[in-house]
């Protein structure tokens, strides 16, 4: 037996000591870590495949309205079919409802008795935008214009002096519709709001960027060419150009939605080109994860819903918005169908409210509380609570429902953080999730880190997009 001096006793005591510490940490720390550092190259490479059409998706889908139709021709080339409240559903069955061309509800019917409950994931596909007013065309000083009110929460200087489309729909006096998108393809003309040049700029600079521009200033430059020499002869160009190409009069303003949106594509950014810079990453970053999931997990035995909601930027009111009765009513109609009993059915239910979170930003670290904002490139996120000032409007996921998604994630080594939006008492938001949770249904929030959220280009992260993707599959699997 050796004999140990103290102060050699004391050595190896301390090596012991700094080796258990080592191995300790290891086990009782909770450290979040990247999809670079966690993932191998096939996950990394599929990502940025994911991204492709992803992006695709984006520019095709620019409001509610687009989403819906793109995702549904999606939707039937993977063979889904329509339905009608009322319709025969049978095991097996995929079916999409299309409430009024800005609400999609997709679904697959399980193996499984209705009664053990319906794996759900909500998205929205409406986004922060400029809308044309009732009566928008007007002419003043040699130019002309569209009144506008504001869609959803912006940060209103954003939206001037950049490139702007028209999209929308008119229904003219007989009934019929007719469809716009001006500005998208590279041979259309673009529309304006107009901005204060820097040299007249200097009371208006010392204004809050609040109030820089007020909502009436957000007018729309549409033309300044006249048609002959009355008045208003510039509007009457304009109506004559619209009347040429879509057979309009300028009462059908009174009865059309028209909105201006960034005529910006979604493109890589970064040399790397880790990122993807688009407008409406908010909320299409999780809408299309929650469908193209939908598409791969044909092989489960639940009952899938993926519900792609719209007016969630204006808090979900209006017949196709999250708090109107029609998914009730849809998950009503299957539990008929099929047999089960519609309250055990949302009981047992599930569903990710799946919607975007800021993104820690280190050029405005004042509003964000680290230890808690979810992180670029660290994976979806799953947040417990939204809401401001004390949790109000929140729906706050129970530790039991976090604790079911903990073993989701964890099967199929999904990359995922906890996030929050912002400080303490700092500002706040909502998502769709306390409107699902009020019928009975297990939610939470999941979604990827969007930086410059609700700006006309957000940027989202190709790694986070595709843990988004994969969380969902392992949730409709599991
Ligand atoms: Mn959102
Ligand atoms: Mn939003």
């Amino acid at each position: 037996m050796q004999y140990l001096t103290m102060k050699n006793y004391i050595m190896i005591n301390k090596g012991e000591i700094m080796e258990n510490t080592k191995e300790l940490s290891d086990k009782l720390f909770y450290e979040k870590k990247t999809v670079y550092q966690k993932c191998d190259d096939n996950i990394i490479n599929a990502a940025y495949d994911y991204s492709i059409d992803y992006m695709k998706y984006l520019d095709n889908s620019k409001t509610e309205r687009e989403a819906v139709i793109t995702t549904i021709a999606m939707a039937e080339a993977k063979g889904f079919h329509p339905y009608k409240l009322g319709d025969k559903i049978s095991v097996g069955d995929k079916l999409y409802y299309n409430n009024r061309g800005k609400n999609l509800l997709l679904f697959t019917v399980g193996s499984e008795p209705i009664n053990e409950g319906i794996r759900i994931s909500a998205a929205h596909v409406d986004a922060p935008r400029i809308d044309l007013k009732q009566c928008p065309l007007y002419e003043e000083a040699g130019m002309s214009f569209f009144k506008t009110h504001y869609y959803g929460g912006i940060r209103k200087y954003h939206w001037v002096a950049i490139p702007l489309a028209l999209h929308g729909t008119i229904v003219l006096s007989d009934g019929s519709a007719v469809n716009i998108k001006i500005g998208e393809d590279e041979n259309d003309p673009l529309f304006y709001i107009n901005d204060l040049l820097p040299h007249l700029g200097h009371e208006a600079d010392k204004k809050p960027m609040g109030e820089a521009i007020e909502g009436e200033k957000l007018n729309i430059l549409v033309g300044s060419r006249p048609l002959g020499n009355e008045a208003n002869a510039i509007k009457l160009n304009v109506l004559k150009l619209l009347n040429e190409k879509y057979g309009i009069i300028e009462e059908d303003f009174l009865s059309a939605e028209l909105c201006a949106v960034p005529a910006y594509k979604a493109r890589d950014i970064g040399f790397d080109r880790s990122l993807i810079g688009s407008y409406g990453h908010d909320d299409r970053v999780c809408a299309y994860p929650a469908v193209t999931a939908m598409f791969d997990s044909m092989d489960t035995k639940h009952t899938l819903l993926c519900i792609l909601a719209d007016k969630e930027e204006t808090g979900s009111d209006g017949n196709t918005g999250m708090q109107s009765s029609v998914f009730v009513d849809l998950i009503s109609e299957l539990a008929k169908a099929l047999g089960g009993n519609e309250n055990i059915v949302r009981s047992n239910s599930k569903c990710l409210s799946a919607d975007v979170s800021a993104a820690y930003d280190p050029n405005f670290p004042e509003v964000f509380e680290k230890r808690n904002s979810s992180l670029l490139n660290c994976g979806v996120i799953l947040t417990k609570f939204t809401g401001s000032r004390g949790k109000y409007g929140t729906n706050d996921a129970s530790a039991e429902f976090i604790g079911f998604m903990r073993q989701v994630m964890a099967k199929d080594n999904i990359v995922w953080q906890t996030g929050e939006l912002g400080k303490v008492d700092a500002g706040g938001g909502g998502t769709v999730a306390k409107y699902i949770s009020k019928e009975n249904i297990d939610v939470i929030d999941l979604g990827v880190p969007v930086i410059s959220m609700h700006a006309p280009y957000e940027v989202i992260s190709k790694v986070d997009l595709y843990e988004a993707y994969r969380a969902i599959c392992a949730f409709y699997k599991y």
